[in-house]
């Protein structure tokens, strides 16, 4: 269901970020402050799009329901033919949402997917418009160095985020993802699966920076309703 972005575009998004890179110039002691609060930033917008992704309904009517529930085998024809059937039904964006929903039960499948194909989405529908955006900004404004720099981090950020997330439900992971943990860069399994247990807390899956506030934020959306409970499974 989901894919790797094609090749073009992939190499588009590593030049234009090696260019935002040499716009923001030599680097100094700000970047670090602003390496780091883009990185707080890229943790809050993950957490925002997994809670919101959660609760919001899925369309009723187009089979998710029956998707979701399937008992049979997932890799037997009937449920490949059911599971095209309903794709034929929905736009990318609610496909989206059913994947978020469909994680709970089934959280390791996310771990299986390879790098480019978690990535895939993020990089055509968000990180290169960014970073073009950014390329023309940064360069028509002449902006300072650590703001560029910065920028370029969110964006790394936030396009790694699903991978990142995949990388908490499956064991043989590169040296550099065990490396970040270690340093807190990046959040361990055992405290995502906080959000597994609850399902209403700790939505952030970068490293977990900006729970307290997402936390906040969600409590405060469950007393408003502007989310419930209904959305979490498809009806
Ligand atoms: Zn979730
Ligand atoms: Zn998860």
């Amino acid at each position: 269901m989901m894919k790797a972005a094609p090749w073009p575009v992939t190499a588009l998004f590593l030049v234009s970020l090696g260019l935002n890179l040499w716009i923001a110039g030599m680097p100094d002691w700000r970047w670090i402050p602003a390496a780091l609060v883009a990185w707080y930033v890229a943790d809050a917008l993950s957490g925002l799009t997994h809670m919101f992704m959660d609760y919001r309904p899925c369309t009723p009517g187009v089979g998710l329901k029956r998707l979701y529930f399937y008992e049979g085998s997932r890799e037997s024809a009937d449920y490949l033919a059911l599971r095209e059937s309903v794709w034929k039904k929905i736009g990318p964006f609610e496909k989206l949402v059913y994947d978020f929903k469909n994680h709970h039960p089934r959280p390791e499948a996310l771990g299986r997917r390879s790098m480019l194909v978690q990535i895939g989405s993020t990089i055509i529908f968000v990180a290169l418009p960014a970073s073009l955006v950014l390329n023309l900004g940064a360069w028509l404004a002449d902006a300072p160095g650590w703001m560029t720099f910065g920028a370029v981090i969110l964006i790394i950020g936030g396009t790694f985020a699903q991978y990142f997330h995949g990388t908490l439900h499956r064991e043989d992971n590169p040296a550099i993802v065990r490396w970040m943990r270690a340093t807190v860069l990046l959040m361990t399994p055992r405290a995502h699966q906080i959000h597994h247990d609850t399902l209403a807390r700790d939505f952030a899956t970068n490293n977990g920076w900006s729970n307290p506030l997402i936390n906040r934020l969600f409590n405060l959306a469950i007393r408003r309703r502007w989310l419930t409970e209904a959305g979490l499974i498809p009806q």
